[in-house]
């Protein structure tokens, strides 16, 4: 069997450095255990389990940390009283927020500072979304099609700004662009979208324009893995999305020649490698 595997299959950067500051935390001798985690630290149960056995816990509520408690801000970030409430209450915390995502919040300070309004391209509930909006303090829009930006410009919105969550598709982003730009050429589009979610989506299509089957490894709560079956599936050949090796749906791969093997960014790379050694043995 001739098993392709994704170069961009597996952690993108801010995954891989929110794990490696977990774990330099973890091997502080000052720092006792439970250490937490402001939500998962990552969309893996099987990675998930691996730190709760190190002494990591998930916390809902950041206001229910104490003074000298230890605290992981995941990649996404969290909005800015939180992070403000915890240094204020002496709580021990490693910021972990992705530097992409630092350095949106950063640009969208900057332009609300100048009393802009943001236009965010975005999903309203994504934890990355919050944090983003916590910097726009001039007011700010979440936008999540083409009709929601349409339906803001209608009501009027001005002095303003577009941003995106970083994860955003990059040709709506463009298209709203431009809509925003023909209105008013000076308007600050931000350039806030990470490359990494989209290279990730052309690569699993252009491996799946060359073999008979996609095998997409990664948690079934990770929304960047689902979307990359989606893409896979999307060019008409069998995809199965395999959270472990449990799951590879070895009767149906059988007497393939060829197979394709992509992972979402929360992937670690023993779970790909696992994969595909048992894809080598058939
Ligand atoms: S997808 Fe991009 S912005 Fe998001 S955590 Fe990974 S590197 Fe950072």
């Amino acid at each position: 069997m001739n098993i392709i595997l994704a170069e961009t299959a597996g952690f993108c950067m801010g995954v891989d450095l929110a794990l490696r500051k977990l774990d330099a935390l973890l091997r502080e001798p000052e720092v006792s255990c439970p250490v937490f985690t402001l939500g998962p630290i990552i969309h893996n149960p099987q990675v998930l389990d691996h730190y709760k056995a190190r002494g990591v816990r998930q916390l809902d509520d950041p206001f229910s940390l104490r003074s000298g408690q230890s605290v992981v801000v995941r990649a996404h970030g969290i909005p800015k009283n939180i992070e403000q409430e915890l240094r204020a209450r002496g709580v021990h915390l490693v910021d972990a927020t992705c530097p992409k995502v630092k350095k949106a919040q950063l640009l969208i300070a900057r332009q609300a500072a100048q009393g802009r309004i943001m236009l965010l391209l975005g999903e309203a509930d994504h934890p990355e979304v919050r944090g983003l909006l916590s910097y726009a303090e001039s007011g700010a829009r979440v936008l999540e099609s083409e009709e929601d930006l349409e339906a803001v410009l209608r009501e009027g919105c001005s002095p303003c700004f577009l941003a995106a969550q970083t994860t955003q598709d990059r040709k709506l982003y463009d298209r709203m662009s431009r809509i925003l730009r023909r209105l008013d050429p000076d308007m600050p589009i931000l350039d806030t979208i990470c490359a990494a979610t989209t290279n990730r989506q052309t690569e699993t299509r252009h491996i799946a324009g060359q073999v008979q089957a996609m095998i997409v490894v990664g948690g079934r709560t990770s929304g960047n893995t689902r979307r990359l079956v989606q893409v896979a599936e999307q060019s008409g050949i069998p995809c199965f999305h395999v959270e472990t090796l449990a799951d590879l749906p070895v009767d149906s791969l059988r007497g393939l020649n060829s197979v394709g093997v992509t992972a979402g960014a929360s992937t670690p790379a023993d779970s790909i490698q696992g994969i595909i050694n048992h894809l080598k043995s058939l």
